[in-house]
């Protein structure tokens, strides 16, 4: 679990800034949501918390710490993406293991760690076969699992459902609900433009428009006091 902390946050691209000044706390074993239309910055501002890409100026805090500058493993952070990018050539139980046979750890905790990880997201039973032998929210869980096997403090998803069809998209949110409280609350920041899932998933939704916050708080407190209308426009109460 981590707390995190945005101060100012900036962030541009050459003279274009997507980025443009995020003020936001995030609290231990919180799950935030970042909603907000296409194009908004929510899969910037989810990589400058990841340290996938360094922020422009402002200040980040994990427990007090600035880590502006550090990478993603030294800020304890796992990610997942919208495409599940898993080695084609490897099986299951590879590409699981692969990012905890760089650390240290016997061949048995690397067993274990993995085997707790599948089972938790039961594809305990797919461990040897590969990846094109799996169904695509198969695959997703795989990539969860890879995610989960290096016990990460902060956990981030950048619309992890989309590439679902509509049964499994419910299945496994409610598999990402459930690893939440699984994992001892670990601290989650999940990105999604669907009003069901940041609706039914969040502790609090954080709603971006053009590169700044509009407004945060609990599902409840955005349905039934939207600031303005673009914020119950996405959560689909009327003002
Ligand atoms: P969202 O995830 O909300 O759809 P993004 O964070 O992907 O939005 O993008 C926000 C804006 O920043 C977009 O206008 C996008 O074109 C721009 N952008 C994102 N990454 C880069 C980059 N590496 N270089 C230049 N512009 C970028
Ligand atoms: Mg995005």
């Amino acid at each position: 679990m981590a707390n995190i902390q945005l101060k100012d946050v900036r962030k541009s691209f050459g003279a274009v800034n997507v980025i443009k000044g995020v003020d936001l706390e995030i609290r231990s074993g919180e799950f935030m949501v970042f909603v907000g239309p296409s194009g908004c910055g929510k899969s910037t501002l989810l990589r400058l918390v990841a340290g996938l890409e360094d922020i422009t100026s402002g200040e980040l805090l994990f427990d007090g710490e600035v880590v502006n500058g550090l990478t993603p493993s030294k800020r304890g952070i796992a990610m997942v993406f919208q495409s599940y990018a898993l080695y084609p050539h490897m099986t299951v139980y590879d590409n699981m293991a692969f990012g905890l046979t760089l650390e240290k750890g016997s061949k048995q905790q690397i067993r274990e760690r993995v085997t707790k990880a599948a089972d938790l997201l039961q594809i305990g039973q797919y461990l040897d076969r590969l990846p094109k032998q799996l169904s695509g929210g198969q695959r997703q869980r795989v990539a969860i699992g890879r995610a989960i096997v290096r016990d990460p403090k902060v956990f981030l998803f950048d619309e992890p459902l989309s590439n679902l069809d509509a049964a499994l998209r419910v299945a496994t949110r409610i598999e990402i609900a459930k690893l939440h409280e699984d994992m001892n609350n670990v601290t989650m920041i999940y990105v999604t433009h669907d009003q069901v899932e940041a609706m039914t998933l969040a502790d609090r939704i954080c709603v971006l428009r053009d590169g700044v916050i509009e407004q945060v708080g609990t599902p409840m407190e955005l349905y039934e006091t939207p600031d303005s209308l673009f914020v119950a426009g996405f959560i689909g109460s009327p003002k």
